[in-house]
């Protein structure tokens, strides 16, 4: 693995002519807006690419300009390229099964302090509240001009990760280049219309998800649950965890999302406990904020092996 400059990234999207983009599964408005944006950018320098993703695309975002170039797995079948190009990823298994189709070499552009460094070359800012900020970067460096659709993915892409310019990962330069973006076109209050807006499955799911609340470690751990059998339709369980995270008191708000009888997906979120050490610990990641992992077992299992880690960060 060689580590690149941005200098050194951009001299590899100048000598290559093909590229395949991806980002991790269970994609976010991180990734989504940093793949379209860059997309744009490389289509702009007369560059070949397709956009490959191994999981459903939340529909919220389909108000993202080139949305429809996104392809799944299926679609794209075998495909060699000069260069995949992995987006807003720590780890190889976080791209689902796009590794096996690809025949490239490979980029991988992230600002996750737990990225363990598992391609030909990588740019890593762990001090960017999102890969959309290295995205940015990346084209003002180029010289390249900033499109109102360019400016709007990236908006999307770290507005998103830094909770819309309110988390602990806002620094000056990402505010910044916030304002960039709106100087260039994006419209704050219709990105954050599109995103709040939820179906009524998924306000039920919440009215239900929060019942499930339950309280450990005298309030400084909170957990919500949502099994298999609560999902029906298309409901979102994306902002469900904010909840816990507001309570007074509690440190650490865990999501526990039951994907079969033997996997449940953790969301972490925290106000002082480094949970990316929490998720590497059951082979995730994060950031010392926000951070997950997958614990094989069943939600009474997973939710013993988390407490077991937690409670003795939080002083239990
Ligand atoms: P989430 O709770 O899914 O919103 O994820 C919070 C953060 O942890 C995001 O930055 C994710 O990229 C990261 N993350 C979530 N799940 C995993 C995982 N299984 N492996 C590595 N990183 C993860
Ligand atoms: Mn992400
Ligand atoms: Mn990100």
């Amino acid at each position: 693995m060689k580590t690149v400059t941005e200098a050194e990234v951009l001299a590899l999207i100048k000598e290559n002519r093909s590229f395949v983009l991806t980002a991790h599964v269970s994609p976010d408005g991180d990734s989504l807006g940093s793949l379209l944006a860059l997309y744009e950018f490389l289509t702009s320098q007369g560059k070949q690419v397709t956009i490959v993703l191994d999981d459903i695309l939340p529909p919220v975002y389909r108000i993202l300009p080139h949305w429809e170039a996104i392809r799944s797995v299926d679609e794209v079948g075998r495909i060699n390229a000069d260069l995949l190009i992995i987006l807003d990823a720590s780890t190889a298994d976080r791209i689902g099964r796009v590794g096996e189709i690809v025949h490239a070499p490979t980029l991988n552009i992230d600002h996750h302090v737990s990225n363990r460094g598992f391609t030909d070359h990588r740019w890593l800012d762990a001090d960017a509240a999102a890969t959309g900020e290295l995205i940015y970067r990346l084209i003002e460096k180029a010289k390249a001009s900033l499109t109102k659709e360019m400016a709007i993915n990236l908006y999307t892409a770290i507005a998103t990760d830094c909770g819309f310019f309110r988390y602990a990962n806002t620094k000056p330069a990402t505010m910044r280049i916030g304002a960039e973006l709106l100087a260039h076109g994006a419209e704050p209050n219709v990105i954050a219309e599109a995103l709040e807006t939820v179906s009524m499955n998924t306000m039920r799911l919440t009215v239900r998800a929060l019942q499930t609340m339950a309280f450990f470690a005298e309030g400084k751990i909170a957990i919500i649950t949502v099994t298999k059998d609560m999902l029906a339709n298309d409901e979102s369980t994306d902002e469900l965890i904010t909840y816990p995270r507001k309570i007074e008191g509690v440190d650490v708000a865990v999501m526990l999302k039951q994907r079969d009888d033997s996997s449940v997906k953790v969301s972490m979120r925290s106000r002082t406990v480094d949970v990316s050490q929490v998720a590497l610990q059951f082979g995730g990641g994060g950031h010392a904020r926000a951070a997950g992992c997958s614990i094989e077992g069943s939600i009474e299992e997973a939710r013993e092996k988390l407490l077991a880690v937690i409670l003795p960060k939080v002083g239990e």
